[in-house]
């Protein structure tokens, strides 16, 4: 098992968002990572979802030499305590992630209390400018609210990862430093907004990622995601763009390392 490289090459493929420590990669995770280098992939960013995971991303970090991002999920709201923002100070300080996340607002559930919420971002987006990091958005009806948030406290860009909004959402993000994440929605021929974002968006905002193992491809429907499907969201990209590959790759690569500030 050959760990990813901390600096890539120019022009590899790299997966923005990967969940490549979850319970349905466990069975075969090496397997996973050297299915994915044999494809190309030459990096990929693990973002964690809460302080009970921070080990585990960790642990990806050594093993496999992947990035990391460390922080508070929405989604899983009722797991975070108010001492977990200071746990998370401290594992930025400790850790040095490449960036704060996986972070945000999610008003499509409706169980989430959205206050709760926005206090939680709002904190997080502080310690990320405390840190000097980025950030990396979980956003799902909620861009403008997201967008409000990202102004008052002055964030310092990232990645707003899985982007589903409008062509003008997409753009304020792109005005407040953002590139926009997109993977397995783009093989979906229904998705006609993401892939016509995807195609005519400027070069320079774009990322892809896997989340794997979820959102699956269209034509890996009946197995978790894998972050070897990075390869085929990247040519895919390419024939929706009508641009050649191997400038795309190259442009992607430098888009994702300047999201992350390691540019
Ligand atoms: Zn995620």
């Amino acid at each position: 098992m050959t760990p990813f490289a901390a600096r890539p090459e120019a022009d590899c493929l790299i997966d923005s968002h990967c969940h490549l420590d979850a319970p349905e990669l466990a069975a075969d995770r090496d397997a996973a990572v050297a299915e994915a280098q044999a494809a190309g992939i030459g990096q990929l960013l693990v973002p964690a979802v809460g302080a009970g995971n921070f080990d585990d991303v960790l642990a990806m970090r050594s093993r496999y030499g992947c990035w990391i991002a460390l922080g508070l999920h929405p989604i899983y709201l009722e797991r975070h305590l108010d001492d977990h923002l200071a746990l998370l100070d401290a594992a930025l300080a400790a850790h040095a992630p490449a960036a704060v996340g996986e972070i945000g607002l999610d008003f499509y559930l409706p169980e989430l209390d959205p206050r709760r919420q926005e206090r939680l971002f709002v904190e997080q987006l502080k310690l990320a400018r405390r840190h000097g990091l980025p950030v990396v958005l979980h956003v799902r009806r909620s861009v403008d609210r997201v967008l409000k948030h990202l102004r008052e406290q002055k964030a310092e860009g990232g990645i707003a990862h899985a982007f589903n909004g409008s062509e003008q959402q997409a753009q304020a993000l792109i005005r407040q430093g953002f590139k926009l994440g997109f993977g397995g929605a783009m093989t979906y021929d229904g998705s006609r907004r993401i892939r016509r974002l995807a195609a005519t968006l400027p070069q320079s905002s774009l990322v892809l990622e896997t989340d794997a193992p979820d959102i699956r491809p269209a034509f890996a429907q009946d197995a978790p995601n894998r972050p070897a499907h990075l390869a085929r969201f990247a040519a895919l990209l390419a024939e929706l763009r009508g641009e050649p590959l191997p400038a795309l790759r190259a442009a992607l690569c430098r888009n994702t390392l300047a999201a992350l500030a390691l540019a």
